[in-house]
């Protein structure tokens, strides 16, 4: 099917996280490289690209690493380390260690040892927990140099679309609309789009809560988590009553200006740590999500309460102290450019498996948005990747084919390999991220009995 009187169609993505941007290069190096097949626009409802923290820490497996590499620009490829920078021999192991309450060892994975994320991205595809290799990227780096390049729209929050058989209109919270002929809803978890698509398509919920911390922490405290743990970059806890920790960092300090002289309160490192409860202990319990230091105190005193003084304990308790409160002050020295304030949040999924497959048209969707999961095995941001790869690939028969065949191509590929992640992580966290009663699991006993 070729395209009328030389139209040449418009794709609108709504998002920049990592799915929307890396399909919008994916389009613009592979569909436009000689010839403009593709209209490209990409809007954001932030107004800016410094407007929201974008977290510290992020672990990228090599099918992601492979999408990345598939759809950014040469030049963006290889600068691909400064963000993810080679594993420091024998100084981090890019493994995961999970350990109990006390801190003692429980499980450790084997990792492939790689020294490079280019060679990363050669190895088997999926891992297994026994021998698996992540690399720790650093999230807020990523998505700066993802940015390189995208001429996005800022400040539209799209609020929901109007669509007819030849052609699709995005409509803007400031009440503009844009006209388009496919639109991918790239724009997360609580996509306006999804639920004006598919509203019979529900969340998930776990009945457990995640607050996600990110803090800078000086060398001694981190030479203490080291002496603990080893020197793992994913570390994994269990609380005898049922918290979890999972925390990722890299061994890198922050500052680049290291003498052999320099104390070890002044060098400092970067960890984003993820504390998950029970959502049932916050009952009869009063925090204000509004207010950051309302929620490090009651982190602080659930770590209190169901975790033994111990060292592991006293670890935990002053990376949560290390969390910002408030915007850096301006001329202030610190770690962080832009903040994020602390939050108890829901851990939900979506199981894109769960409905009937719905009508392919010109309307799709891509990453959380579609198939959001839990953070417990890092799989998100990777199936968001291949999302955006995968995509481009389909799109490539648009002219041969029209979009309703290159939509359902993508959508059938799209549903089977992140439904599978999506329900392994439930999996994983129903069943081995929190601890075993006597008759079994402790949540799925709670769970199934109907108290949460
Ligand atoms: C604690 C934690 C740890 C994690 N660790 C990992 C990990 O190690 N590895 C991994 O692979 N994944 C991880 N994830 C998952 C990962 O964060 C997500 O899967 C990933 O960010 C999804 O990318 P996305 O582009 O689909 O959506 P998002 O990153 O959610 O981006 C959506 C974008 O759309 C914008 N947007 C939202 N609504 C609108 C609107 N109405 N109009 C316009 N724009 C809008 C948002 O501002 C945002 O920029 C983790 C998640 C959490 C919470």
């Amino acid at each position: 099917m070729s395209t009328p009187n030389n139209h040449i169609p418009t794709i609108l993505i709504i998002g920049a996280g990592p799915g929307g941007l890396l399909l919008y290069h994916g389009i613009q190096k592979h569909l436009n490289k000689n010839v403009k097949k593709f209209n490209v626009k990409i809007f954001e409802r932030d107004i800016g690209p410094q407007d929201r923290w974008q977290g510290y820490n992020i672990g990228l497996y090599p099918h992601g690493i492979r999408s990345l590499i598939s759809c950014l620009p040469e030049s963006l490829v290889t600068r691909l380390s400064e963000v993810m920078p080679d594993p420091i021999h024998e100084k981090e192991y890019h493994g995961v260690i999970s350990c109990d309450h006390k801190g003692t060892e429980l499980s450790r994975s084997t990792s492939l040892y790689f020294k490079s994320l280019f060679e990363l991205a050669m190895m088997p595809t999926y891992p297994m927990m026994s021998t698996y290799s992540v690399i720790i990227s650093y999230r807020n780096k990523l998505r700066d140099l993802m940015l390189e390049g995208v001429d996005i729209q800022w400040g539209k929050k799209c609020i929901g679309y109007d669509e007819c058989d030849n052609e699709v209109w995005a409509i803007f919270q400031d009440g503009t609309r844009v006209r388009g002929d496919i639109l991918i809803g790239c724009d997360g978890i609580n996509s306006p789009i999804r639920k004006q698509k598919l509203p019979h398509l529900q969340l998930f919920d776990y009945g457990i809560t995640q607050v996600l911390i990110d803090v800078a922490l000086n060398k001694k405290l981190m030479d203490r988590i080291i002496a603990l743990n080893g020197n793992f970059v994913v570390h994994k806890t269990f609380g005898q009553d049922g918290d979890t920790t999972f925390s990722m960092m890299r061994i890198i300090p922050i500052e680049n200006d290291i003498t052999e002289n320099t104390p070890d309160d002044q060098i400092h490192y970067r960890i984003s740590l993820c504390y998950t409860y029970y959502t049932y202990w916050d009952k009869n319990i009063n925090v204000d999500d509004n207010n950051p230091q309302s929620v490090i105190d009651h982190i602080k005193n659930l770590i209190r309460k169901r975790r033994e003084p111990c060292e592991l304990t006293d670890i935990l308790l002053e990376l949560v102290s290390l969390a910002p409160v408030s915007r850096p002050k301006k001329h202030e020295k610190t770690f962080y450019r832009t903040y994020n304030p602390l939050k108890r949040r829901p851990v939900q999924d979506i199981n894109p498996m769960s409905v009937e497959a719905w009508e392919s048209t010109r309307v799709t969707l891509l990453g959380d948005a579609i198939h959001a999961m839990n953070p417990f095995l890092g799989y998100g941001t990777n199936n968001a990747l291949q999302d955006a790869e995968s995509l481009v690939k389909c799109l490539s028969n648009y002219e041969k084919h029209g979009y309703r065949s290159c939509i359902r191509e993508y959508e059938n590929e799209m549903r089977v390999r992140s439904s599978k992640d999506v329900l392994e992580s439930r999996e994983s966290c129903l069943t081995q991220n929190l601890p075993k009663s006597e008759y079994g699991y402790l949540f799925n006993d709670i769970y199934l009995s109907g108290k949460l």
